[in-house]
C-alpha cells in the first residue's frame, strides 16, 4: 500500500503512518442526486482492518449505563475515537476542524454511508441523508415533503409517546387521522394490522417502530392499503439493531443517539422518487431534495457527529452484521424479561409479550415504594439511568446495541439479589 507522503505524513512516527489514507483511493466523489453512489473510501481494506485500540470486554472505571439516549457507545469505538481525535490518520487536525467540503471528511461521509448501506442492504434507489434537529424535526419535514398540500390525508398508527407526538406535529401541516391509538391500555400492544382502518387516499401509513418510552416494538410491518401510500417508520430507537427490508419502507428515519452515535446526526433513508417537490411554505433545512442533491453537505453537517456514526457502523461490520448484533440483542433481551416474568410479580412488564421491545425493557416493582430504594442500590453497584421516563414512572432498562451482555447479567443478578432482600 502507497502511503501519502505529505509533509505531515513524513513528520507522523511509524505507528500512526498506518492511518494514514491511501492518496490512490483517496477519492472524494459524489456525482448526480438521486443516484446510487459508488463510494470510493480514503480507508483501503487494511485501514479498515488496523487493530483498533485494546478493547476491553467493559472497563472497569466506566459505568453500566442504561439510559435510553444519549446511550452507552461501545468502548472499542470510544478508544479508536480518542486515539484519532487530536490528528485524525495524518490529516495534521482533529475531525472537529476540518473542513466539511475537504477531501477528508468527504472521505469520512462517504464511508459512513456505504458501510450504513452494507449494514442495512439498503437498495440503490434509497438515499441516505445525514441531517440535524433529531428524530423531532422529522415529524414535521414528513408532511411538509411527502404531502402537497396541507389538506392531504396521512394515516398514523399510535403506539406511545413518540408516535403520538409525530402524529400531533403533522396535524400543522397535513390531515392526519389516528387509525389506532394504544392509549387506552397505556400504549403495550400493537394491533392487528387486519383491523386497521385505512385510509384509501392516504399519502402515507406512519409507524413508530420502537416506542422508547412503552417498550413496545413491531415485528413485522403493515402494509399501506393506498398503493400509492407509502410506509413511513421512526426507528430511532431500534435503527441498526436487526436486520429491517428497507425496500418495505418509503422513509426510514432514526436520531443516532441510541444505538449509532451521539446526539445531533438524524439519518433519512428514503425512496428517491419520494425526493420531490415539498410544500411551499417548507423551510430549506427541512426539504429533502435540497439535502439530497448536496449530499448531506448543503450547509455544515454535524461532522464530528457523522464520523462517529461512521466508527459505529465498522464495528457492527466487524462484529458480523446486523444478523449477528440482532442475536446478541435477542438474547440479553431475553435473559431480562426471563428475569422479570420468573419473579411471581415483584417485577412486572406491562407489555404484551409478542410486542415486547429488545432495546427498551420497561419494569414496576410491585412494592411500588421500593423503586427509588431499587434505583439507589443499583447506582451504588455501578449500573446507572434505570429510573423509567418520567411520564409512566417504574423502571427501565435501555439494552442498546452497545449494551455489553455483563451489563445486563450483572443487573439481572442485582435484580435476584434485590428481591430476596424486599420479598
Ligand atoms: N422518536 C423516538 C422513538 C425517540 O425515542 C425519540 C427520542 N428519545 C425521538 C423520536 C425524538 O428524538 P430527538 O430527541 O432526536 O428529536
Amino acid at each position: 500500500m502507497s502511503i501519502s507522503t505529505s509533509p505531515q505524513a513524513q513528520l507522523l512516527p511509524q505507528s500512526q503512518k498506518r492511518f494514514l489514507p491511501n492518496p490512490r483511493t483517496h477519492t472524494a466523489h459524489l456525482s448526480l442526486p438521486f443516484r446510487p453512489i459508488p463510494i470510493k473510501c480514503a480507508s483501503t481494506p487494511a485501514q479498515l482492518h488496523t487493530p483498533q485500540a485494546p478493547t476491553q470486554a467493559h472497563s472497569q472505571e466506566r459505568l453500566f449505563n442504561f439510559a435510553a439516549g444519549p446511550a452507552t457507545l461501545p468502548e472499542s469505538v470510544l478508544r479508536r475515537a480518542q486515539s484519532e481525535l487530536f490528528i485524525w490518520r495524518g490529516s495534521g487536525m482533529s475531525v472537529m476542524e476540518m473542513s466539511h467540503r475537504g477531501k477528508d471528511f468527504k472521505s469520512i461521509i462517504e464511508k459512513a454511508e456505504s458501510d450504513l448501506r452494507s449494514l442495512l442492504q439498503i437498495p440503490p434507489e434509497y438515499s441516505v441523508l445525514f441531517l440535524q434537529g433529531g428524530a423531532t424535526t422529522q415529524f414535521a419535514a414528513l408532511p411538509l415533503n411527502l404531502c402537497r398540500s396541507p389538506h392531504d390525508p396521512v394515516d398514523y398508527i399510535v403506539t406511545g409517546s413518540w408516535s403520538d407526538k409525530a402524529f400531533k406535529e403533522a396535524q400543522k401541516y397535513s390531515k392526519p387521522n389516528p387509525i389506532w391509538s394504544g392509549k387506552a391500555q397505556n400504549y403495550t400492544n400493537i394491533p392487528s394490522f387486519a383491523d386497521l382502518q385505512q385510509n384509501p387516499d392516504a399519502r402515507y401509513l406512519h409507524i413508530c417502530a420502537n416506542e422508547t418510552i412503552h417498550g413496545v416494538e413491531y415485528k413485522t410491518y403493515p402494509t399501506p392499503l393506498n398503493p400509492n401510500a407509502v410506509l413511513v417508520a421512526d426507528m430511532s430507537s431500534n435503527f441498526c439493531s436487526k436486520p429491517v427490508d428497507v425496500s418495505k419502507f418509503g422513509v426510514i428515519y432514526a436520531g443516532a443517539q441510541k444505538n449509532v452515535g451521539p446526539s445531533g446526526v438524524t439519518i433519512v433513508i428514503i425512496r428517491n422518487d419520494l425526493i420531490a417537490q415539498a410544500q411551499d411554505v417548507t423551510p430549506v433545512m427541512l426539504e429533502y431534495r435540497i439535502h439530497a442533491e448536496n449530499h448531506s453537505l448543503y450547509n455544515t453537517p454535524p461532522c464530528y457527529g457523522i464520523y462517529m456514526c461512521g466508527l459505529v457502523f465498522e464495528d457492527l461490520l466487524e462484529q458480523g452484521g446486523l444478523v449477528e448484533v440482532e442475536k446478541k440483542n435477542q438474547k440479553k433481551a431475553e435473559i431480562l424479561y426471563s428475569a422479570i416474568d420468573g419473579s411471581n410479580g415483584f417485577y412486572r412488564c406491562p407489555v404484551e409479550k409478542s410486542v415486547r421491545s429488545l432495546m427498551n425493557v420497561p419494569f414496576t416493582l410491585e412494592k411500588s415504594e421500593l423503586e427509588g430504594e431499587f434505583i439507589k442500590e443499583a447506582a451504588k453497584e455501578n449500573m446507572v439511568q434505570l429510573k423509567g421516563h418520567r411520564s409512566v414512572g417504574g423502571m427501565r432498562a435501555s439494552i442498546y446495541n452497545a449494551m455489553p451482555l455483563a451489563g445486563v447479567q450483572k443487573l439481572v443478578s442485582f435484580m435476584k439479589d434485590f428481591q430476596a432482600k424486599h420479598a
